[in-house]
């Protein structure tokens, strides 16, 4: 009968939460030792961290060892009971660990009298990030519900330690000690957005519903209605050069970014009613809060979502307008050396932010990946918090945000800080000039093709600066989410005309509309979805809105003359849709011939491999289709049913899971023995490691971000054609997520 119980796993749980608010990981795990020790009734309950550059594990915290170890006692992988379970990613059990021949007795902490052993590892995903044992002097004293709710505890423990893993490259010295972790002021570890490393101060942008527009603090006390139109000129005066700005440097999306603004400005009732207040003898700030207040009750009020979202530029406008009027110190509208915290961001709100300088991105939420994927593109470094996580945020606090690693850090030290400048320098470096080949090859001289995934037009240059060879997937979703209603198909036709002219002679696939998911439209009719990934998304949006699909079929058409273009669609998961999205296709061009404009007659027609079910059908598709690319963010999601936005099952979100590899590696031999064209565009192609799996099942185009390029042609030049196909024919025997992750880390 196990020891552990289900409160053992609450208190746990909780543990990691309390996490955020501890003074130091090592009070943390001291903490978290003494609750499992607690629970499960052992003797000894002790965590290792792993240094993955030392290939060392070091005793950080121990109830029941001496406490002197601490910090002193280190394993190599493989080493002992603690290191054996680490290096080969499992559980050990052993009723009586004399008797093991792993068992490793370290002098001088009293561990002989131990004979239990249970040691689970701790991991996040591919990740090695420590182990976590129970010993007892009773033999055989755990059992295998013992190691189940071990097993539990450490994937809850996971995350949090995982933080140590980033404090330990920044205090690595160069001889391997013993690593001491240096309590920062705060770290908190939330999920990566975009990459990049920023610093400033914080800046809180909370939601419309919540919060009321105030008045300034320092607002004087002499203020006439002359001040008021000077407030109101002196704000129309720089709305319209940020918008002008913006229209400069993100022409396909930002053309109505601050619309709302001026539109609200120019209303004579807005600036009327607060006229008429400031002539009764009220203050001209009282005037302006009462009259922002009382349209922003107007707005949420509205049961038009539209109306609703509204609410955030209304307050953005009541501060620039106070601002202005007061003469505060900030500029307003200006984030110079600001870190924006919101509790929800609209896509609008990003590109206005970014416009007006915000150094980076904190975010609470979950339906963030758009926003996410734009602040890519706007290379702004973007982290996801959850709602605890949120609540540690102050207005002003000093901040320092990580990207990549998904870390924020509040009042960060110097040596965090250093370890900034240091990626600051880097970065410019790599900015500067790429160092990339014009052309990708393995070692052994395969061609393969590197093209870049564009979302916003601002991507194009970046595409050239790292060589891509062409457009492998345009997101054309942008202009669609950020803007108020449908662009028309003049509109569509100009920003993939610019596409197409950026390109050349090189290959540019536009993407239908996605839309649906987490990608919503804020004017279409408001329909809630219960599962809005299970819903009307992809070509089921597009096939039910014709018109929609028809205009842009056509500017996309039409975008094409002159280039090499091609049209994907996504979300496929029959041959039905595609016949369905072709005839579409035929019509449009019909269409065109009638009114006599021209188009690119050769455009290719393809799908993305996204569902099970266009795996199971691939080759009925590829008897169609000119081209297919598979889309393994998606594929992920629907074949693992793991929601691809849902943290709490993040770590189920495997690209290495036997069923994907199988599945990648079905559709590419499929294709190339009808001699289609398959290409990868998912995230997948993002991760070195599986760079020889997937060059080895037959992919020779891979399409990603263009910052990831350099990392990508390293590695395709890193590995033999021959050493790729062994690579992918050992993975696809292996039946377990384990195995192919230990097979992932000792190659
Ligand atoms: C994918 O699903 O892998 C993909 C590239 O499309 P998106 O991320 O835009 O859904
Ligand atoms: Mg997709």
């Amino acid at each position: 009968m196990g020891k552990a119980n289900v409160n053992m796993i609450c208190d746990v749980a909780e543990l990691t939460s309390l996490f955020e608010k501890s003074n130091s990981l090592d009070d943390f795990l001291q903490a978290a030792v003494s609750t499992v020790a607690y629970h499960m009734q052992a003797a000894v309950c002790s965590i290792y961290i792993y240094d993955d550059a030392s290939r060392m594990l070091t005793l950080r915290a121990t109830q029941g060892l001496s406490a002197d170890a601490v910090g002193k006692v280190q394993l190599r992988l493989g080493q002992g009971i603690a290191g054996l379970a680490l290096k080969e990613l499992r559980s050990i059990c052993t009723g009586c660990a004399s008797k093991s021949p792993s068992f490793e007795p370290v002098d001088g902490i009293g561990e002989e009298k131990y004979q239990a052993f249970l040691a689970v590892p701790i991991r996040r995903q591919l990740k090695r990030v420590g182990v976590l044992t129970v010993q007892d002097t009773e033999a055989d004293y755990f059992d295998g519900a013992d190691e189940q709710a071990l097993r539990a505890i450490a994937g809850q423990l996971a995350t949090v330690i995982e933080n140590a893993d980033l404090l330990m490259a920044l205090h690595r010295q160069e001889d391997v000690r013993p690593v001491q972790v240096t309590p920062v002021s705060k770290m908190i570890k939330g999920r990566s957005g975009s990459s990049g490393v920023a610093r400033g101060i914080g800046s809180m942008v909370v939601s419309g519903r919540a919060g009321r527009f105030r008045k300034h603090e320092s607002t004087p006390d002499e203020l006439t209605l002359d001040d008021f139109e000077r407030a109101l000129k002196a704000s129309e005066q720089q709305l319209a050069d940020l918008q002008r700005e913006a229209a400069v440097t993100l022409s396909d999306v930002a053309q109505l970014i601050f619309s709302a603004h001026l539109l609200i400005l120019a209303d004579d009732e807005f600036s009327g009613a607060i006229r008429r207040q400031i002539q009764e003898g009220i203050h001209p700030a009282d005037a302006l809060v009462d009259v922002v207040n009382r349209y922003i009750d107007i707005f949420s009020a509205s049961p038009n979502p539209r109306l609703q979202e509204k609410v955030h530029d209304l307050k953005d406008l009541g501060h620039r307008l106070m601002e202005n009027l007061i003469g505060g110190e900030r500029a307003p509208g200006d984030y110079t050396g600001q870190i924006i915290l919101a509790d929800s961001l609209l896509p609008s709100d990003v590109l206005k932010l970014a416009t007006e300088k915000a150094e980076g991105f904190v975010v609470q939420g979950g339906m963030t990946s758009h926003i996410a994927i734009i602040c890519r593109s706007l290379q702004k470094p973007m982290v996801m918090v959850d709602a605890q996580q949120f609540d540690l945020f102050t207005e002003s606090c000093e901040l320092l945000i990580d990207g990549s690693a998904g870390t924020v850090y509040i009042q960060p030290s110097e040596e965090v800080l250093k370890e900034y400048v240091k990626h600051q320098r880097r970065a410019d470096a790599l900015e500067a000039a790429p160092p990339m080949n014009p052309e990708s090859h393995t070692a052994d001289g395969t061609r393969i093709q590197l093209f870049a995934n564009i979302n916003l037009l601002s991507d194009l240059k970046l595409a050239d600066k790292f060589n891509a060879e062409g457009v492998g997937l345009y997101r054309s979703e942008f202009p669609f989410i950020i803007r108020n209603d449908f662009p028309s198909e003049e509109e569509q036709y100009r920003v993939y005309s610019r596409i197409v002219e950026a390109m050349g002679e090189r290959e540019v696939t536009f993407r239908a509309l996605d839309i649906g998911g987490d990608k919503l439209l804020s004017y279409q009719d408001e329909v809630e979805e219960a599962n809005p990934f299970l819903g009307l998304r992809g070509i089921r949006f597009l096939l039910k809105n014709k018109e929609v699909f028809a205009e842009q079929l056509r500017a996309m058409l039409r975008a094409g003359v002159g280039g090499h273009s091609r049209i994907m669609f996504p979300l496929i998961s029959s041959v039905d849709e595609f016949v369905e999205a072709r005839e579409l296709v035929k019509q449009c061009m019909g269409e065109l011939d009638q009114r006599g404009v021209e188009y690119n007659r050769d455009t290719q027609l393809g799908v993305m491999i996204e569902l099970p079910s266009a795996v199971v059908l691939v080759e009925d598709l590829a008897h169609e289709v000119d081209f297919m690319s598979i889309g393994t963010n998606d594929l992920i999601q629907y074949m693992l049913a793991v929601d691809r936005t849902n943290e709490m099952v993040s770590s189920l979100y495997l690209s290495h899971h036997p069923a994907i590899l199988r599945a990648i590696d079905r559709v590419v031999s499929v294709a190339r023995n009808h001699r289609k064209d398959v290409s990868i565009c998912g995230d997948i192609a993002r991760d070195p490691k599986m760079i020889p799996f997937l060059l080895g099942v037959g992919i020779r185009k891979i399409s990603i971000s263009p910052r990831q390029m350099v990392e990508i042609q390293q590695a395709i030049e890193a590995v033999s054609m021959q050493k790729a196909v062994y690579a992918a024919r050992q993975m696809l025997e292996l039946s377990r997520i384990s195995e192919v992750e230990s097979f992932l880390n000792n190659t």
